[in-house]
């Protein structure tokens, strides 16, 4: 339902809260954040409401400046805990969160299960974390890529891997997501109102737009090449 994410100089935990709270007007049934925490991929999640998470959080906060995050509206699986988002793959290397739906979740479960990966939760987007995390042989762009030439249905993904610490990944087809340009670093996030309280820099991404972001720099890749696109300036405000 709602995607926050943030790389670049600043704490990506409180920038990712702030940003999953303006979000909260579209609905939800659980909320999550995954980030880079000294070089380990870390991950808290709650049912309910944004409260319960942050409340995990303020007893013990995430640090980092690589993050992820995601409120929940199920669509495969119970709303839970455990169907929360991020999903984190069986080798624990690769973190995602997504809008949308995967088709064709079941028969690449099927393979994957057949390859040794194990599934915890009941969700299409738990699919995507061990189908990336069974192409990671190097860089995590190539991982995504080749795990999205797979997939079928609708998606926005933020990606996250422990392999390549510094990396924030996000791509979407026939789902809305948006960069976000701020002085601090990069945020993607699936609707503007997250971004306004840090920037109103943004650019539209398109379908099957790939975003590599890098110590708060971003390059836009489709189909391999890397393309330009338009900065544009948000004249709305939330008031
Ligand atoms: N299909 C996914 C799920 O059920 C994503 C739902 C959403 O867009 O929030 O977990």
């Amino acid at each position: 339902c709602g995607i926050v994410a943030f790389n670049g100089k600043e704490n990506a935990e409180e920038r990712i809260l702030q940003g999953l709270e303006k979000l909260e007007y579209r609905g939800y049934d659980s909320a999550g954040i995954a980030m880079i925490d000294h070089g380990l991929l870390k991950v808290t999640k709650a049912a309910g409401r944004l409260d319960a998470l942050e409340e995990k959080l303020r007893a013990h906060p995430l640090v980092g400046h690589n993050g992820i995050g995601h409120t929940r509206w199920a669509t495969h699986g119970v709303p839970s805990e455990m169907n929360a988002h991020p999903h984190v793959s069986s080798d624990h290397k690769v973190a995602v969160v997504h809008n949308g739906i995967i088709e064709n979740f079941q028969a690449i479960k099927n393979r994957l299960m057949e390859e040794g990966f194990t599934f915890y939760s009941e969700t299409d987007t738990e699919v995507v974390a061990n189908l990336i995390a069974s192409k990671l042989h190097g860089d995590l762009k190539s991982a995504v890529e080749e795990a999205t030439k797979e997939l079928r249905g609708t998606f926005s993904l933020a990606v996250l891997s422990s392999d390549d610490p510094e990396t924030l990944i996000v791509t979407r087809r026939e789902s809305p997501l948006i960069l976000g340009i701020a002085d601090d670093g990069i945020f993607a996030a699936s609707d503007i109102p997250a971004l306004l309280a840090y920037t109103r820099d943004v650019i539209y991404l398109d379908n099957d737009d790939l975003v590599v972001i890098e110590k708060g720099n971003y390059t836009i890749y489709n189909h391999g090449e890397v393309i330009d696109k338009e900065v544009k300036t948000v004249e709305w405000s939330m008031e």
